[in-house]
């Protein structure tokens, strides 16, 4: 085996039996694997036993990288950045094989110097770091406060923020409608794959997040990646945004609608209708949340009696039913029972795509006559945070389905444009 002399941050020529490869040495999570940077921001890992000869085209400079990650760059556009944990913020453990959180924010930054070309961090905050499985209301309300001061800063021009994906979806939809007003983009994204790892997804992603945060988009969105390949990403609305894969790159899906834009490191190209941004706008916060809320998946067989349960625990309920909004007939004496006495029943889909509708079976129709409210195509787990913030604004008493019903941030929509199968999957 050749001797390798070159250190972690140099940027080297690797000479391997057919190719020579140029890139930035990482640190690497195993000791027998070159871990390299390409310039198109995907990292490669490359056994050492394959490597026949290598060159430091240039050393790793200390002073240039601080300047790099601290120095305001004027001429670039700034960002707040919120970063709050999940494989995005993650390295791998040697200890576990698994993957463990980067706790130092230069650590964090500088395994993103891309970018960093791309925009100037003006406003840094990590309110927690954790992964995104452990969040509750109370993370989405953090993050919400984090956002505000960001927003309605005149020097910054969007957010990005970071997160798990687990519940990314959730956060995106609380966001949605915690942000009142909005003013100009807010971005989430995130890492299926943490950045030390070959084939990362991290490094396209937050590329393609920060070039939104640029844009003139005022909506709260998902950037990740389109497709398996590491070309661009889609900025999906956070209302309708659903994790469809636990491991593929192509996480999330845009759910019975377009994805708002089409997003590559250096240029957007806008598919759908989206809010325009506009800096004289404040944000305003409405933070407004009841945790008394509860999302119930039916199976077949499943007995009424858990209602007594979620009733005496429960404001709201948000039940995922079958195909049109279906649940067994046996249900309706209980639902009605609950829903008078004040508990707040919502319909979704397990099917995720397509709506609810329940005028097609009569069943369905008394389940309505009964209280409870159809949500038309709205996603389930979007539905659940809406209902928790509906409930949550005591003058709304009056007015839940009303307010279930309005449209305040794309959730629901009167017509649903279904796609091309082969742009859905
Ligand atoms: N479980 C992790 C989380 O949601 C997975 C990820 O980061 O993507 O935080």
């Amino acid at each position: 085996m050749v001797e390798l002399n070159f250190n972690k941050g140099d940027y080297v020529r690797l000479r391997l039996a057919l190719e020579e490869i140029d890139g930035q040495v990482l640190e690497s999570p195993e000791s027998d694997i070159v871990l390299l940077k390409l310039k198109s921001g995907y990292n490669i890992g490359i056994k050492k036993e394959n490597i026949l000869g290598a060159r430091v085209l240039r050393k790793y400079n200390e002073e240039k990288a601080k300047f790099l990650k601290r120095e305001e760059r004027k001429e670039l556009p700034s960002i707040g950045l919120i970063i709050t944990g999940g494989t995005i913020a993650s390295k791998a453990s040697q200890a576990t094989g698994g993957v463990k959180p980067i706790t130092d924010v230069d650590e964090f930054l500088n395994y993103y110097p891309e970018l960093l070309k791309i925009v100037n961090i003006k406003k840094l905050e990590i309110p927690f770091m954790v992964f995104s499985e452990n969040m509750t209301s109370e993370h989405w309300i953090k993050i919400a406060e984090c956002a505000e001061k960001m927003l309605n800063d005149d020097n910054i021009k969007g957010i990005i923020i970071t997160h798990g994906t687990d519940t990314l979806g959730y956060s995106a939809a609380a966001l949605s409608f915690f942000l009142r007003n909005l003013n100009k983009p807010v971005v989430l994204t995130y890492a299926q794959r943490s950045i030390d790892r070959a084939s990362s997804d991290a490094s396209l992603n937050l590329q393609c997040a920060a070039r939104m945060a640029i844009s003139d988009c005022a909506e709260v969105v998902l950037v990740g990646h389109a497709n398996v390949n590491d070309n661009f990403c889609y900025a999906i609305r956070g209302t309708r945004a659903r994790k469809l894969h636990s491991s593929r790159r192509d996480a999330f899906k845009s759910v019975n609608e377009k994805p708002i834009a089409k997003v590559w490191k250096d240029k957007i190209e806008f598919i759908s209708q989206y809010k325009r941004s506009d800096e004289n706008r404040k944000v305003e916060l409405d933070l407004a949340y009841s945790d008394k809320v509860a999302l119930l998946k039916f199976y077949p067989g499943q007995d009424s009696s858990i209602l007594d349960y979620y009733a005496l625990k429960y404001k709201g309920l948000v039940i995922e039913g079958f195909g049109l909004g279906q649940i067994n007939e046996s249900w309706i004496p209980k639902l009605k029972k609950h829903i008078k006495n004040g508990l707040v029943i919502c319909m979704t889909s397990q099917t995720i795509f397509g709506e609810v509708n329940p005028y097609v079976y009569s069943s369905a129709r008394e389940i309505e006559r009964a209280g409870v409210i159809y949500l038309g195509n709205m996603l389930a787990e979007t539905a659940f945070v809406k209902l928790g913030w509906v409930l949550g604004h005591y003058g709304w008493k009056m007015r839940v389905r009303e307010k279930m019903l309005e449209n305040f941030a794309g959730e629901i929509s009167e017509r649903i444009e279904f796609e091309r199968e082969s742009e859905l999957y």
